[in-house]
C-alpha cells in the first residue's frame, strides 16, 4: 500500500484588513480584520417615501442583512432619512443604515446635517463627485461631512462608472508603453487606481485608514476575480464584494455565487453583496438569502439550520418529500427573527427530509432529525431519526405536520432556556 497522508478539509484563506466600525445606537457591526464577512443590502424603494422604505430595510434586515444601503439622491430623500431611522427605532430594528451618494453628495450631506448624522456610512463613487476641478472640492466635502460625523466611508468604485478623466490619462499613458496593455487591463488599472487614490486623498484629508472600505465592482466573474486579487494584494482596507449588475434569477444568481465563492475562499471580502435584479414579484430580500447562502456554504458563516434533502429520481413518485422538504426549509426561515433571540445556537441545527430507504436513513442519522419518506414499494412508513437513533415511525396523511411539531420539539428542548 502506498503512503499517503490524511486529506485535510479546504478551508478559505485569511486575509488580515483593516477593521472599520458600522454604527447605529449601541449596534455595532465591524468589518474586516477578524470580523465574520457581512451580509449587505439594497433597497429599491423611493428614500423620500420613508414608511415604504423602512418597511423595505426591516424585510431585509429579518432576512439577514447585516448593513442596508439606500439611495440619497435629492433633498426629499435625504430629509427622510432621520424618518426612515425613526421607524426602524420605532419597529426595534437596529440595522444600521448607508447612504448611496452619486453627483450630488456633497451639497446633500452638507444642507442636511440630520442626514448625515443619521446614516451610519456613506458611498462615495469617486467617478460621480463632479468633474475637472470640483471633483476634489466635492470628494473633499464628503469626506469632511464622514469626519465630522465620525462615519467611515466605502470608496466605490464601478466599471459603469469609472472616473473618465482618470481612464483617458490611464488610455493615453498606456499609448506611449513599448508594449501597450490590452484596454481590459488598462481599465482594471483604472479601476483599482481610481479606489487607492481616492482612499489615499482621504487619508490625506484627515479620515482614519480603518474608516475607508473599498469597492471595484464589475460585472464580469472573471473580471471581478482579476481587479479583487490585484486590488486585495495592494491595499490591507476592507473590502466589499460583490457582483455589479448581476442579472435575474438563476444567470444572476450562479456568476455571483461562483465569482464571489472564488474570492471568498481566497480569503478576499469583508462585506458581500448580490446585486441581483428581482423577478417580477420576487421579494427583495432574495438577494440577502442568496448571500446568506454563499458565507454558509463556504462553512464561513452559519445564518440558518440547514435542510438536507436529496433531489428524488424513479424511487419516488410523488412529491411528497419535495413538499415536505420546501415547507420544513420556510418554516425554519420564517422562524428565525424570532428563534436568533429565542433559542441562541438554533442555526446549528440540521434536519434531513429523504426521499427513500436507499440514503435515507443514513443521511438522517447524519443530521440532528431526520425523516426517511417511503420510495416506490416501500411500506407506507417513514422512519424519524433524532440526535442519530431511529426514533419513531410516521405513517398516514398527516405526515409532514407530524414531522414538523417533532422538528419544534426538538429545537425547544435543545436550544430553549432550561425550565
Ligand atoms: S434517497 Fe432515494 S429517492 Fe432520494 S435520490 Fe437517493 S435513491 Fe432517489
Amino acid at each position: 500500500m502506498s503512503a499517503c497522508l490524511p486529506i485535510e478539509t479546504a478551508q478559505p484563506r485569511a486575509r488580515r484588513s483593516a477593521q472599520a466600525r458600522i454604527v447605529w445606537g449601541p449596534r455595532v457591526v465591524t468589518v474586516g480584520g477578524d470580523a465574520p464577512v457581512r451580509v449587505q443590502s439594497m433597497t429599491n424603494t423611493d428614500t423620500a417615501d420613508a414608511i415604504a422604505t423602512a418597511i423595505q430595510v426591516k424585510e431585509l434586515a429579518q432576512a439577514g442583512s447585516e448593513v442596508v444601503r439606500i439611495t440619497v439622491n435629492t433633498p426629499e430623500a435625504a430629509q427622510a432619512v432621520p424618518h426612515v431611522r425613526e421607524q426602524l427605532d420605532r419597529m426595534g430594528i437596529d440595522v444600521p443604515l448607508v447612504g448611496d451618494f452619486h453627483y450630488n453628495g456633497h451639497t446633500l450631506l452638507t444642507q442636511y446635517p440630520a442626514c448625515a448624522e443619521t446614516l451610519s456610512k456613506y458611498r462615495i463613487n469617486p467617478g460621480n463627485v463632479g468633474k475637472g476641478d470640483k471633483h476634489d472640492k466635492q470628494f473633499a466635502q464628503m469626506v469632511e461631512a464622514a469626519m465630522r460625523w465620525d462615519k467611515p466611508v466605502r470608496i466605490g468604485v464601478n466599471w459603469g462608472s469609472l472616473d473618465q478623466e482618470l481612464l483617458a490619462q490611464m488610455m493615453d499613458d498606456n499609448s506611449r508603453r513599448a508594449q501597450p496593455w490590452q484596454a481590459r487591463q488598462v481599465m482594471y488599472e483604472a479601476l483599482i487606481s481610481s479606489a487607492l487614490q481616492s482612499a489615499a486623498r482621504a487619508e490625506e484629508l484627515g479620515l482614519a485608514h480603518e474608516q475607508i472600505l473599498l469597492s471595484c465592482k464589475v460585472s464580469g466573474v472573471q473580471d471581478l476575480i482579476a481587479v479583487y486579487r490585484e486590488l486585495a494584494r495592494r491595499t490591507d482596507h476592507a473590502l466589499h464584494l460583490g457582483l455589479t449588475e448581476a442579472g435575474m434569477g438563476t444567470k444572476g444568481t450562479v456568476a455571483s455565487a461562483t465569482a464571489l465563492a472564488i474570492l471568498l475562499q481566497e480569503g478576499i471580502g469583508d462585506t458581500i453583496r448580490v446585486s441581483l435584479t428581482p423577478q417580477p414579484g420576487e421579494s427583495r430580500t432574495q438577494e440577502v438569502v442568496i448571500a446568506s447562502e454563499i458565507l454558509q456554504s463556504l462553512g464561513l458563516r452559519i445564518f440558518v439550520p440547514s435542510v438536507t434533502a436529496c433531489p428524488g429520481c424513479g424511487r419516488t413518485t410523488s412529491t411528497t418529500f419535495q413538499e415536505l422538504a420546501k415547507q420544513i426549509d420556510d418554516y425554519l426561515r420564517l422562524q428565525m427573527p424570532v428563534w436568533r433571540k429565542q433559542y441562541p445556537g438554533v442555526e446549528q441545527l440540521k434536519v434531513a427530509v429523504m426521499g427513500c430507504i436507499v440514503n435515507g436513513p443514513g443521511e438522517s442519522k447524519h443530521a440532528d432529525i431526520g425523516i426517511s419518506l417511503p420510495g416506490t414499494g416501500e411500506a407506507p412508513a417513514a422512519p424519524v431519526f433524532i440526535d442519530g437513533e431511529k426514533r419513531l415511525t410516521l405513517r398516514g396523511e398527516g405526515i409532514a405536520t407530524e414531522f414538523q411539531t417533532l422538528v419544534e420539539n426538538y429545537i425547544r428542548d435543545r436550544f430553549g432556556a432550561p425550565a
